[in-house]
C-alpha cells in the first residue's frame, strides 16, 4: 500500500503526509483533507463558490490530534477532538430541527 510506504513509523494511522525533509522535532501529522462548497457565500471572480476546509492535525506542540477550519486561505478555528464532536453534533441536530420543523412555505 503506497500510504504505507510513505508514512512515518511515529505516524498515527490516519496521517497521509509523506514527512519529506522534516525533522522529527517538527513533524505535522495531516489527514485526508476535507471541504464542503458553501452556496450561499458570494462567488469568487473565477465564479467558484468559497469552500470551507476541515484537517485532522497533530503538531509536536500540541497535546492530542485537533481539527483544523479554514475559509478558503483563512485559518478560522483549530478544535480539540472533543470540541469537533460537540460542533458536529449540534450541527446535525440544528440541520435535523430544520428539516424536521420548518414549514413548506418557508422552506
Ligand atoms: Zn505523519
Amino acid at each position: 500500500m503506497i500510504l504505507t510506504a510513505l508514512r512515518h513509523r511515529s505516524c498515527p494511522p490516519w496521517c497521509i503526509e509523506a514527512h519529506t525533509g522534516e525533522r522529527p522535532r517538527e513533524r505535522a501529522h495531516h489527514g485526508w483533507l476535507h471541504s464542503i462548497e458553501l452556496s450561499t457565500h458570494p462567488k469568487f471572480a473565477n465564479g467558484e463558490l468559497p469552500q470551507l476546509w476541515l484537517d485532522l492535525v497533530l503538531t509536536p506542540r500540541d497535546d492530542g490530534p485537533l481539527v483544523h477550519l479554514q475559509l478558503d486561505d483563512l485559518p478560522v478555528a483549530a478544535l480539540t477532538t472533543r470540541e469537533a464532536e460537540r460542533l458536529g453534533l449540534r450541527l446535525i441536530g440544528l440541520a435535523a430541527v430544520a428539516a424536521m420543523e420548518t414549514p413548506p412555505a418557508a422552506a
